[in-house]
């Protein structure tokens, strides 16, 4: 970023710009400018504001030319192409590979012209950032930020290895039964290790969720709960700077580390403008949160899965009688 005054000009445009989230701003984009952050990764469609509708979107596309055999966005006569070539690749691949060839060649395609993953780039190259993306599901993709070119063959690295475990393992072993993962890296102890050294994650936070995976035991949020509850009990409070960015779980809550980094990140976007740093501090509450309640969310959300199940038999159930 050149120049005091573009500096003030481009900070106060992207704080405005409704097409990215508060928290990719404050987590993600200005850290790696500002050289605190490595690197820092986004989740699409997830992290985008409007991802939800880019999902039904593909969903649509998808469903139209999986079961019906035709593609809405594609006109005629190129479709009458798309139709033979589908049927063709139907007839030689088995039916979860084109499944999966489907849903990804129409995510590429909705996400290609998608303003705010456009806009993702736009900001990425005016705040100086290059971009690396990794495919993880036909229709998840990591989007990587960084400055410092030699942040470029970790992440390569990163994406090789991802490659090689998903080859070789498909399935893991938890509470003594097989179970088949999509996402089975996050299992590897150095798979994890290289990926929050990457995101410049301390050392000690690395260590204790790169061993904990491997071992399988619960996800890291269910353990950093127990140890907030247990802070509290003892008539302790956890230190939210510890939580420094959405979806960061610190080997400890009160973990030192961890602190150092929140408040230097806070010290860096307060020093770019006053509202960033508050905007900052505003957000460690609200991942602190989000941690600390993370079984309870859990727990809704089974419950949810439960009345949903239990509506569905009893419709079942009625329809039984009724006939
Ligand atoms: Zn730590």
């Amino acid at each position: 970023m050149a120049g005091r005054e573009t500096d003030r000009q481009t900070v106060m445009q992207l704080l405005n710009d409704r097409l990215v989230l508060e928290r990719v701003k404050l987590d993600a984009l200005f850290p790696v400018a500002l050289g605190v952050r490595p690197a820092a990764v986004l989740m699409i469609p997830a992290d985008l504001p409007d991802g939800q509708d880019l999902g039904r979107l593909v969903d649509q596309r998808f469903s139209q030319r999986y079961y019906v055999g035709t593609d809405p966005a594609v006109p005629w006569p190129a479709s009458l192409g798309r139709r033979l070539r589908d049927a063709g690749l139907r007839a030689i691949t088995s039916p979860v590979a084109f499944k999966m060839r489907i849903l990804s060649e129409v995510f590429q395609d909705e996400l290609s012209g998608f303003d705010s993953y456009l806009a993702l780039f736009r900001w990425a190259r005016r705040l100086g950032l290059d971009t690396y993306e990794m495919d993880v599901r036909p229709t998840i993709r990591e989007l990587y930020f960084y400055q410092d070119p030699a942040v470029l063959p970790r992440l390569q690295a990163l994406a090789s290895r991802r490659r090689e475990i998903r080859r070789h393992h498909g399935v893991i072993r938890q509470n003594g039964v097989n179970t088949f993962t999509p996402f089975p890296e996050d299992f590897m102890q150095d798979f994890v290790s290289m990926a929050g050294t990457v995101l410049g994650y301390p050392r000690c936070c690395v260590e204790a969720a790169a061993s904990e995976r491997a071992s399988n035991v619960a996800p890291l949020e269910i353990r950093s709960a127990r140890q907030i509850a247990a802070l509290r009990a003892a008539g302790q409070e956890p230190d939210p700077y510890a939580f420094f960015v959405a979806g960061f779980v610190p080997c400890h809550p009160r973990c030192e580390a961890a602190a150092a980094v929140g408040h230097q990140l806070e010290a860096s976007l307060a020093g770019l403008d006053p509202r960033l740093g508050d905007l900052y501090t505003r957000g460690l509450a609200k991942n602190l949160e989000q941690v600390s309640r993370f079984p309870e969310l859990i727990r809704e959300q089974e419950e949810r899965m439960r009345e949903r199940l239990e509506a569905g038999l009893a419709q079942i159930a009625g329809d039984d009688q009724a006939g």
